[in-house]
Parts: structure tokens; sequence; C-alpha cells
């Protein structure tokens, strides 16, 4: 007998379990597999890790049904998939769930239904969310769970549901989905007889004149066209219908088949535009030269060579080596995986791969539709696609042979998945290329301090584009990068400028609206309304303990009410998010004395309204989530400014990433420093990063172009490496801040989050956790390791929870939590952010 090891798809269920393989079955299953099987009184979905003659238990249950003639994981994604759950403390089945396509992976749910009305009735006065769920059952009879949980976003109604099922009011039963997606299929048509037998058909396809007349119209269109053709057309041409095509085949004068098709987003975009000028390779810079060799080393390579850093300034030619690394793996027979931060805010580097590559790139992003999904990643298998792009969830198409990855940006938070399984699609991404023997290339003008780190310490092969391409005009000597003017906003205040607007800064926005040109405004939305700072000196209230910046919030309030920079919440205790301390908001400013102290607080829409007041001619687009929660609102964004039709720009962190606007001549960076007083230990990498790319959207055509930041604290390394486009400034003084006070890459850490409705209760829970792993730290002696908190988490209510939670520092935190199970924690195995 042939036993097959299997992870079942059933949440929080840990570990693999084996079963048989019925006669009928062996040849047809293996590793990859996906299958149903019987797990308890359910059935449910699960993958074949690999088949084995000794199974680990004596009795086993059949595998009921394959789903899927071909393997949906390649052997080396079931490899990925154990070393990601190894690494990052996710059950094995969550990332293999996560790895399939939506629609196709499906999970055991449960369905509820009303055992008797009268019960209901009877029942009485319940609890509020009891009455709901009956309520909700009675109109819509029986609801399957996820069907219901979108009656309750912010309740937990499963455990009042099991109660109404224990009570004998509501049944459960278990059911399992059937995948959602499948291959699409058009009917065709085509004419099987000699033209003169159809001919000779003609006179008595039917008895009306109707029916004569719609059977000898489509019959003569097939005449017309000898290949196969799709039925729309003929029903099209000749207003028959299904019927009477039905009849025409009985009588052996055509055939119909059905034919699969592949739905493909991309077609429109490829046959639509025109990219000449963008499908031939570049000749070489000096500087691209180099890293090329280095990289086509590693093609030729047969051992395994780390990862390279390719670090280059924006505009400095990354892409244009993505692309000639591509046409290599393509060369080879092989394919490329290209990870980007987002595809609608990275239209360029999407097309320039589509003119490339015509007809052999797939894009996999979550705004296609199911059915456009699964047929790319079907593409994929198939080994159809030679170049696969999208964001964090592409490196996941199951690409038979897998040659190169590149993760460009890879500095980008966007590839941190930020909801369960957690996972860094970076790291991920340097997995998977050692196991396919892939080349990997990290591109980024401002990598994280930890990844820089990786290149010193000889982890990956550090890689350098350090000027622009075209430098011709903007010649400097920051490598054609533009100058950025640092403006001290509390120098303005003295001279009674209250708004949001410096003069430098007015006067650069005139010029530009005067030459014609067009200008960005940015606004680090994250981190506004939260911190304390004193308007005369700029100094930020900080925890006398450990040094964090203290914030404050404010329940419920939108960012932008309020005059900028003039929020005195009064009664707001401001808190420490690191220690806990509380203190009222100070009357005086704890350095100079002054009575300035605000909370900052700021929004988009507050920036375009001063603008839209100092200039009312000018045509203002704002760019922000707000604008953008529709369909396509991105690229309508994008193409409207790229197009000229406004002249400023107002945005928030999408200005970011890997935009080329050559109109763009001035970048006002509204307030640099917010972000950079958040309490967690990446702000300020985050911010100098943020700053550093939106200052690169400035100056990128012959026009030259420059950049106005305005900030209260001109002084911070953060801003000032920042204004002089200086990365390894930035880098040297933020490794020895990291050294000092104990953070990556000299530790690492593992964040534990508890949510519940209930605030006491989270405290409890996070008090509880903390004490246990107070304990096993003594008890193991492990000096190096400690605990910050519990305390609220910064973000200190989330969608109707609060959230408490407990970050554990030291060589190797992980390891304290191997075994345990910790099933209502969300374990974040070094997070990007401890917010
Ligand atoms: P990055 O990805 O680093 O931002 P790009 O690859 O987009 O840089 O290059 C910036 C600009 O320079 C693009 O318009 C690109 O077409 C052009 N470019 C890149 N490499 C070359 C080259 N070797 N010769 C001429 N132009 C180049
Ligand atoms: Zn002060
Ligand atoms: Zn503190």
């Amino acid at each position: 007998m042939i036993f097959a090891r299997i992870a079942v798809n059933v949440p929080s269920i840990q570990g693999v379990f084996d079963y048989h393989l019925p006669a009928e079955q062996e040849g047809k299953v293996s590793a990859g597999h996906l299958v149903t099987v019987p797990f308890g009184k359910q059935t449910v979905q699960g993958v074949v890790l690999e088949l084995t003659s000794h199974p680990m238990v004596a009795e086993t249950k059949p595998i009921l049904d394959v789903l899927d003639p071909l393997p949906v994981l390649t052997g080396v994604q079931i490899e990925l998939a154990k070393q990601m759950a190894g690494s990052t403390l996710n059950p094995l089945a969550a990332i293999i769930d996560m790895m399939l396509p939506a629609g196709l992976s499906q999970q055991a749910d449960q369905r509820f239904e009303i055992r008797e009305q009268r019960a209901v009735e009877a029942g009485g006065q319940g609890t509020a969310i009891q009455t709901r769920i009956l309520k909700l059952l009675t109109e819509r009879g029986s609801l399957r769970g996820r069907q219901i949980d979108r009656h309750f976003s912010k309740v937990d109604w499963r455990k009042t549901a099991q109660t109404l099922v224990r009570s004998g009011v509501l049944t459960s039963q278990s059911v399992l989905p059937a995948p959602t997606v499948r291959p699409k299929f058009i009917r065709t048509a085509q004419l099987t007889v000699p033209i003169e037998q159809a001919e000779a058909a003609m006179p008595d396809l039917g008895k009306t004149t109707a029916t004569l007349e719609r059977r000898q119209a489509a019959l003569r269109l097939l005449m017309r066209e000898p290949d196969s053709i799709d039925v729309a057309w003929v029903y099209a041409e000749s207003s028959c219908t299904l019927a009477d095509l039905q009849e025409l085949d009985e009588r052996g004068l055509i055939v119909l088949r059905e034919m699969e098709i592949w739905r493909d987003p991309l077609e429109k975009i490829e046959s639509g535009e025109q990219g000449i000028e963008n499908s031939i390779p570049l000749e070489l810079t000096p500087d691209q030269q180099k890293a090329w060799q280095a990289i086509q080393a590693a093609f030729q390579s047969f051992s395994h060579i780390p990862p390279f850093l390719l670090h280059g300034v924006t505009g400095s030619g990354k892409t244009e080596l993505y692309l000639r690394a591509a046409a290599e793996t393509i060369r080879r027979g092989q394919q490329a995986i290209i990870l980007v931060p987002e595809i609608a805010i990275t239209p360029q580097t999407v097309r320039r791969f589509l003119f490339r590559f015509p007809g052999q790139v797939g894009l996999l992003h979550s705004r296609l539709s199911a059915g456009e999904r699964y047929d790319t990643w079907r593409r994929a298998r198939l080994g159809l696609l030679k170049v696969v792009i999208g964001p964090r969830s592409a490196l996941f198409a199951p690409l038979p042979k897998v040659g190169l990855i590149v993760a460009d940006e890879c500095h980008d938070g966007s590839y941190y998945q930020s909801e369960p399984p957690f996972y860094h699609a970076v790291e991920a991404a340097k997995v998977y290329a050692r196991l396919c023997g892939a080349v990997c290339i990290l591109g980024s003008a401002t990598p994280t301090v930890q990844q820089r780190y990786q290149a010193e310490s000889g982890e990956s092969l550090r890689l350098e584009l350090p000027t622009r391409i075209q430098v011709s005009v903007n010649l400097t000597e920051q490598g054609g990068l533009p100058p950025v003017s640092v403006v001290d906003m509390r120098e303005e205040l003295k001279s009674g400028r209250r708004g949001i607007f410096s003069q430098p800064l007015i006067d650069g926005l005139e010029e530009v609206l005067q030459k014609k040109q067009q200008a960005i405004l940015f606004l680090n939305r994250r981190g506004t309304a939260t911190y304390v700072f004193c308007r005369a000196c700029g100094a930020v209230a900080k925890c006398p303990n450990c040094d964090t910046p203290l914030t404050y919030h404010v329940e419920g309030q939108k960012s932008n009410v309020g005059p900028p920079y003039d929020i005195r919440p009064a009664t707001f205790d401001l808190r420490c998010h690191h220690c806990g301390y509380q203190r009222k908001m100070p009357e005086k400013c704890p350095n100079c004395h002054s009575t300035q102290m605000r909370a900052y607080g700021l929004g988009s829409e507050k920036v375009e309204a001063e603008a839209k007041a100092l200039f009312p001619s000018a045509r203002l687009l704002r760019w922000d989530w707000e604008t953008t929660r529709q369909k396509d609102a991105h690229e309508i964004i994008l193409s409207h400014f790229a197009a000229q039709r406004a002249d400023v720009l107002v945005g928030t962190q999408m200005l970011a990433k890997g935009l080329d606007l050559p109109l763009v001549t001035l970048v006002g960076i509204v307030l640099a420093d917010v972000g950079l007083n958040l309490p967690d230990p990446f702000a300020a990498e985050r911010t100098f990063g943020l700053l550093t790319q939106v200052a690169g959207r400035a100056g990128r055509s012959a026009l030259g172009g420059k950049v106005v930041l305005q900030t209260f604290q001109p002084e911070h390394y953060a801003i000032q490496a920042a204004s002089r486009h200086d990365y390894s400034e930035f880098y040297q003084r933020e490794l020895a801040e990291r050294r000092n006070l104990g953070y990556p890459p000299f530790s690492r850490l593992v964040r534990l989050e508890y949510r519940a409705s209930d605030p006491v209760h989270a405290e409890n829970e996070a008090r509880r956790l903390a004490g246990r792993l107070s304990a096993d730290i003594q008890t193991e002696k492990r000096i190096q390791t400690d605990l910050i908190g519990p305390v609220p988490c910064f973000f200190s209510k989330v969608g109707g929870w609060y959230r408490w939670q407990i970050v554990m520092r030291g060589p190797d935190p992980i390891s304290l939590l191997r075994g345990k199970s910790l099933p209502d924690w969300r374990v974040e195995v070094e997070p990007v952010s401890i917010l």
C-alpha cells in the first residue's frame, strides 16, 4: 500500500497526517497534489507533501478525491513552505494555503441552521448577538460561517453560535466548499462537410421561414470561415441560437466543440499600446556593466551565489539590469519572478517588462478576478509564462524552473505580510532562490539597515550604482540627484508664519506654476496627530525611563481636524508605548520652558486646501488612501498627472514608490519629522527611506529640479542625511544607535500581540503570558534576552479590538516559543515595526 503525508487545511491545526491511497488513485497522486480527506467528522482539503511506504500510524483513512490532476505545488515550493513554517512559527497548512490561488484552496467550514423556529420564539430574550444571529438565519435560511462573518465584522459570533447549538436552537454541520475557480471554456463551431454538400443541404434546414433563414445564415458564415470559430460570432452574424447550431450538428453538417481559453488580463494592454522605444536593450553604462558582470557570473556559477543587493539611487538603471537578467534567464530555458511593491503604483516598471518580453509576461495581483488569477497561475505552472510580475504573493507562482528572483524596492514595507500568516517576502525570496539555485537580486536606493548589514557580513553581495543615468544637465556633486533645501519651521514660526507652507516652499511653488512645470507635495501620513513637540524649540516629549517619544491618541478623531500643529489635548494622558509610563500633557516645554507644546496633526486634505487658498488657479490632484478606494483610481490619478492635466500632486506614502515623472521639478516635503517620532526602533529608517525616495522624484529630466524639506528638527541625523541623499551617513549613524539600544541587527525581535474586545481581558492575558515568558527566560538563564512590555500597542485599538503586546528581544527569542501553543496570540518573528 502507498501512503501520503498530508498537510490538512484546517485553521489552527499544526502538523501533518498520513492517509492511504485507494487502488484507483495509485499513480495519480504524488507530492504537491491537492486532495480531499476525512478529518475527524469533517471532509477537508489537504496537500500531499510526500508519498511513503511507512505511515506514522497503524490505521490510516483513505484519500477521498483529487481536486486537480496536476500538482498544485512543486517540490521546491513544498520545501519552501516547510522552511517558512519553521522560521516564522506559522502553521505549515497556513503557508500552503497562502501559496494556492484564491478560490482553489478552501477551508472546511460550518453550516448553521435554525433547528426549529418554535424553539427560537420560546427561548425569549437572548443576548444582542444571539438575536442578531437568529434574525439573520431566519431571513436567510442556512448560512456558512464565512457568509455569517460578513455580517459581523467586529464581533466574535462563533462562540455565541456554539452556545446556541448546544442549547438545541441551532444545528451545525461541517461542510467543505468546492473550489470556486475552474478553467473557462468557450463553445466553437466548424463546418465538417465539403462546401457543395453544405450548399445542397441549404433548402431544407428548417420548417418555418425564420428558422430556415437563421440556420442558412449560420451555415453560410461557417462555409466562409474554415477554422473553428467562437459561437458568439455566429450568433451575432446570423441571429441563430444554440438550438439551431445543435440541429446543424445533429445533421452532421457542423461540429460544436468546447475549447479551453486562458483569461488574460494583459491582452488589452499588449495589443493596445506601442512601446518600441522600450523594447530594445540599452547599452550599459560602465557602472551597470560592472554590476552586470557579477550577475552574469552568478548565472554561470555551479555553486550557490548569495543574493545581490543592488544598491543604486533612483534612476540609476537598476530596472535595466533586471530586464537583462530576465532575458538571460529566458535564454537558459528558465523563468523569472519579479517582485514589486504594488502593481498599480509601479506601472512603468511593469510596462517595460511587457514590452521587452511580449506575450511571455504574467501579472499576479489581488485586483485580478479570481478567474484571471487562476488562469495566470496555471499558465505559470505549465511554464507558458517566462516572467511573472507581482507583489509579494507572486513569489508563489508555481513556475517549473525558477532561474531568477528580483525584489525591486526591497526595503518596501509592503513585502511584509502584516496579517497571519506573517512573513517577509524578501526573506522568503532569498530562501526560495537558494532552493531553486536561482539568481537573486534585491534592488533599492535605500535598503533597510538589516539588508545593508547583511551585505557587510557576506550574507549578500553588494553591487553599487552611485549615479543617475541622466546626469547631463543636472550635474551636481550628488550624482545627478536634486539639491534639497532644509527649512527650519521654528524660524518660520518666529517670523510669524503659522501656515503649513514656509516662504521658500511658497516661492518654489510659484515658480513651478509660472513655468508650467509640475510639483509634488508630500505628507507622511503615518504618525500624524500622535506626537507632542515644542513649536518653539522642536523638542519632543519623551519618556523619562526609556527616551521613547510619548504619544497621545484621540479615539475616533480624524487626523485632519483642527489647525496644523495646533492640537492641545489638555485632558489626554501621554503614554510611553515602551514601558507604559503615563503623564499629563506638559504645560511648558521641558527644554525651553515656552508654552508652545503641541500635538502635531495634519492630513492631506488640509494640505490641499491650504495650497488651493494660496494658489487659486493651480490645478491640484490629491493622491491618498481616500481618493484611491475605487478600482483603477491609482492609474487614473497617475496618468492624469503624467499627462499634465494637473500642476500639483498632493500625496502620501504612495509617492515614494518608483514613479518616473519627468516634468516634476519641485518636491515639497510638508513636514519631514512626521514618522520620526514614533515609538518604534524602525521609525528613523522608515522616515529616512521615505524622504530619500520622495526627494528622488524631483528633477528626473533635463529640466532639473529641487526639493524643499520643512522640519522642526533640522538637526536630526535622518533628516540631515536625507537632505544630502547620503545613505551611508545615515546607515553608519543608525547602526550605532541600534547597537546602543540593542535592536536589530544586533538582536532579534519576536512580537506577540493579543486582541480582545475587552481591554481588561487583553491586559490580563498579556500580563499572564509575560509572566510565563519571564520565568522561562530566568530558568533558562538567557541573560541576553528581555521583554519589552506588556504594554498597549501604539495603535491601541484597531477595528474594535484592544491590542496589547509583548516584544521579546535577544539573540534567539524564537527558540523560547518553539513547541509552545499560543492559539489566541498573533506571533510575528522579526516584525518590521512594533507599533
Ligand atoms: P532605476 O530602476 O534605478 O530607477 P531605470 O532602470 O529605470 O533606473 O533607469 C532610469 C532611466 O534611465 C530610464 O529611463 C532608463 O530607460 C534609462 N536607462 C537605464 N539604463 C540606461 C542605459 N544603459 N543607457 C541609457 N539609458 C538608460
Ligand atoms: Zn521648547
Ligand atoms: Zn518608557
